[in-house]
């Protein structure tokens, strides 16, 4: 019988492992709740399948050590990878899998009610409310037909929010490198400036990589509509932090909702209560009523988690039965 060992299994996970487990009676997952890390290998020993989801980067000796252990494979149930290295894992004849698309929907519903909070004013009622004030004046909201949204990065993830957008009445447009076709019933097409000077909402969608590092920067920020509202699902790096602050600050822009954050490895999925918080963007961005911030969640739905947990331990039993996974990413 397949042994597979699931590491950094969280217990939100573990009826999707289940139900894995009840449709393939004959591998036998274990679960664990630590990281694979050069100080933990040896508690691998016995088992032939590894599946990780964790944050900090696998020393170099681990990869090794699972050759020596017989490993064939490491199986990430993130569609990210970064804290694996493809070169050394290739070195060591290991095959690295990720999930490359669990649920677009899952990231593309948080970006549609992310726009809905900033345009119906939540977080500023959400603000008075806590101060007792309960009147409405001056917080007239946009009905979200009546707006163009922008998107950044129609793949995946975009190109499913257009779809959410377009469906709600919505005129959508979007920059991206590459048009696909299949999208143009609809969203627009733009140059990158021209759907920053028109969209009322940005929502950033881009994978992270050097065109799209610091790609919302001040100049970027200039261009947008001071009452428009700029919502990142995709990677902190893509925002240069210090400009969206001072352009909040200088209301250049009317709000903003960030699921993630350059930085946030310090302090999402943290409980930071009563304690000073490690970064002093992520105060001032706190201390202001129209910035929503989530702690990195557009993943975080039931379909996403069970994709997550069915394509990764799909993929590990694919290499264990000796085929080569779709997933494959080395
Ligand atoms: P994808 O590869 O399908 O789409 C990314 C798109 O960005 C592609 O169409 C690509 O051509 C485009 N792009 C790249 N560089 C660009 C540039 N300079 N200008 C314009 N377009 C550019 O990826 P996806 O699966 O849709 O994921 C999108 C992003 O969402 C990624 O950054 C991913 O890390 C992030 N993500 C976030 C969460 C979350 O929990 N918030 C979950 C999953 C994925």
């Amino acid at each position: 019988m397949a042994k597979i060992l699931m590491l950094s299994v969280r217990p939100d996970e573990q009826a999707a492992i289940k139900a894995w487990q009840d449709r393939h009676p004959g591998v036998e997952v274990t679960t664990a709740a630590w990281e694979l890390r050069a100080s933990t290998v040896d508690q691998t020993a016995g088992f032939d399948g590894l599946v990780i989801q964790q944050r900090y980067n696998i020393e170099a000796e681990v990869y090794p050590k699972l050759k020596a252990l017989g490993f064939k494979q490491i199986s990430a149930r993130t569609a990210g990878f970064d804290v694996l290295d493809l070169d050394l894992a290739k070195q060591n004849n290991l095959v690295v899998t990720n999930v490359p698309a669990y649920s677009p929907r899952s990231v593309a519903e948080l970006a549609l009610a992310h726009t809905l909070r900033l345009t119906r004013n939540l977080e500023l009622f959400d603000d008075r409310a806590s101060r007792q004030d309960f009147r409405w004046a001056g917080l007239q909201a946009k009905e979200i037909h009546s707006l163009t949204i922008g998107i950044i990065g129609a793949g995946r993830i975009g190109g499913t929010a257009a779809r959410l957008f377009h469906a709600l009445g919505a005129k959508v447009i979007a920059n991206d490198l590459v048009e696909n076709p299949e999208l143009k019933d609809v969203l627009t097409y733009l140059p990158f400036e021209e759907v920053l000077k028109q969209a009322d909402v940005v929502s950033l969608h881009v994978d992270l990589n050097e065109s799209t590092h610091n790609l919302i920067d001040e100049h970027a920020l200039s261009l947008m509509k001071p009452t428009a509202f700029l919502v990142n699902e995709c990677r902190g790096p893509v925002v240069d932090t210090d400009a969206l602050i001072n352009a909040l600050e200088n209301k250049q822009l009317a709000g903003a909702a960030l699921d993630t954050l350059t930085g946030e490895e310090n302090f999402f999925n943290f409980n930071l209560e009563g304690q000073a918080l490690p970064s002093q963007q992520l105060v001032k961005l706190r201390a202001m009523p129209n910035v929503v911030i989530t702690p990195h969640v557009g993943f975080y739905t039931n379909i996403a988690v069970q994709n997550m947990v069915d394509i990764s331990l799909d993929s590990a039993l694919a290499v264990l039965e000796g085929q080569k996974p779709t997933t494959q990413v080395n």
